[in-house]
């Protein structure tokens, strides 16, 4: 096992700090807080975790409340010891009562948690390369990257140019242009490599065993994944301090899932929330759904796959934490579902027309994985349920273009205007009319 290579310069935890060291999810053993990610001994992830009992007498709902607008009123949660921690407004996005969408799928009390809205780069991926790259600078690090699926590109180059860092990404050479496009702005060395994202991701852990650079999710993968139960206390406050019944979201290595699961946890443990068994379902797209694979054969290991879908910010092939992933929608009583391409196009729609939310491609998967339970009877429909919406449909535009009709292009004068009126409501009514045939 090669040794991850050492931060510059190391800091030791001041006596503030709430999280203590870096522990084996599979064997337990502790490791310090440095820049590493996998148990030297049976090679399984490393977890930050915290001093609860300190959390709990020194955290309360009014301590948050008064606390930032952003991910960071959840400091004492986050494996940093600064408290000017980088901050782009990160966090804290609309979770937005659904009526029109609930109707539509027969549910009572839905709600979609927005990051497609999330800052600075729209999109999930906000939250833990915010944490990510505020511990990269205690570390020491001064060059960070990133194997990217898109969204992670973006966000490590927008947070790294605020934060003065030096910036390499790796992505798939087949992105979106949105996706490339909103990485070369911040002005990074963008790597394309031509490859899926699990050989960029091979390549990238060759990379951070031989340069000392943060890798924001491999060396650096412990602090970075924390980030997202963010996604879980946010929605527990903003629930007005309670736990949802049910959460539905995407997944691509599996890491958002445990972690919103591991945030709820840690709000019942220090008394923050009352305690409550939340139903945990997944989404995958079909052309890349190892996971819900094995979900469906009750499989307690995950089989990899090579990707073929338009979900390319959640096309991962050999998920890093695809099991807990299943055992957290087995234990909580939830479930995994894919969906075709044709479904993921038809959910990014239902969301834009419903709600006035456009999402991306790992959005309309999400709402199509949510339709799917439901009609299954997998969702009840007095269950409060909670969607993750996590990016934002203006960085994938080529998913649904030739699928959402065009403008009518009319002179600059009434009467044409008047005529291309009466053909739309034709048109609209004709549509109608099939629709109820
Ligand atoms: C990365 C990403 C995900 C999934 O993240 P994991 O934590 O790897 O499961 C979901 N949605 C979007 C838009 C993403 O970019």
């Amino acid at each position: 096992m090669t040794q991850a290579i050492q931060a510059p310069t190391q800091s030791a935890v001041s006596s503030g700090a709430t999280f203590t060291a870096l522990k084996c999810k599979e064997c337990g053993t502790e490791y310090e807080l440095k820049a590493t990610h996998v148990c030297e001994f049976c090679f399984g992830p490393l977890e930050v975790t915290y001093d609860y009992s300190k959390l709990s007498q020194t955290v309360t709902r009014e301590t948050i409340q008064a606390g930032p607008n952003s991910i960071w009123r959840y400091r004492p949660f986050l494996p940093v010891e600064t408290n000017t921690p980088i901050d782009l407004g990160t966090g804290m996005t609309p979770l937005v009562q659904a009526n029109r969408l609930a109707r539509r799928l027969g549910l009572k009390r839905l709600f979609i948690k927005n990051d497609a809205v999330n800052m600075p780069t729209l999109s999930f991926k906000d939250r833990v390369v915010s944490v990510a790259l505020t511990r990269a600078r205690e570390l020491g690090f001064s060059t960070v990257s990133c194997a990217s699926t898109g969204n992670l590109a973006n966000s490590t180059a927008a947070i790294a140019a605020h934060a003065g860092l030096d910036c390499c990404v790796f992505i798939p050479a087949d992105l979106e242009a949105g996706k490339i496009l909103g990485t070369l702005i911040y002005g990074p060395t963008v790597m394309a490599v031509q490859g899926n994202y699990d050989q960029v991701n091979r390549l990238c852990c060759e990379v951070a065993n031989s340069h000392g650079w943060g890798f924001v999710n491999i060396n650096l993968r412990p602090y970075y994944s924390e980030g997202s139960k963010t996604l879980g206390y946010e929605v527990a406050e903003q629930l007005g301090w309670q736990l949802p019944d049910h959460i539905v979201a995407p997944l691509a290595s599996g890491s958002l899932f445990g972690k919103i699961y591991k945030g709820f946890q840690e709000f019942i443990k220090v008394g923050l929330v009352d305690e409550k068994a939340v139903r945990f379902s997944g989404a995958q797209a079909e052309g890349c759904s190892p996971i819900a694979q094995a979900f469906r054969e009750g499989r307690d290991f995950v089989t990899p796959v090579k990707p073929n879908t338009i979900a390319k910010s959640i096309a991962i092939g050999n998920p890093a934490d695809g099991v807990y992933a299943v055992d957290i929608a087995r234990k909580t009583n939830g479930n995994i579902e894919s969906v075709t391409d044709a479904e993921i196009i038809d959910g990014i729609k239902l969301l834009a027309e419903t709600e006035g939310i456009f999402t991306e491609t790992a959005g309309g998967t999400t709402i199509a994985v949510l339709k799917k339970l439901v009609e299954a009877g997998k969702i009840d429909p007095e269950e409060t349920t909670v969607t993750y919406i996590t990016g934002n449909g203006l960085k994938t535009q080529e998913a649904v273009q030739g699928y959402i009709g065009e403008p009518l292009t009319i002179e600059p004068k009434l009467d044409s205007f008047e005529r291309a009126l009466e053909r739309s409501h034709t048109l609209g009514r004709l549509e109608w009319q099939q629709v109820l045939v």
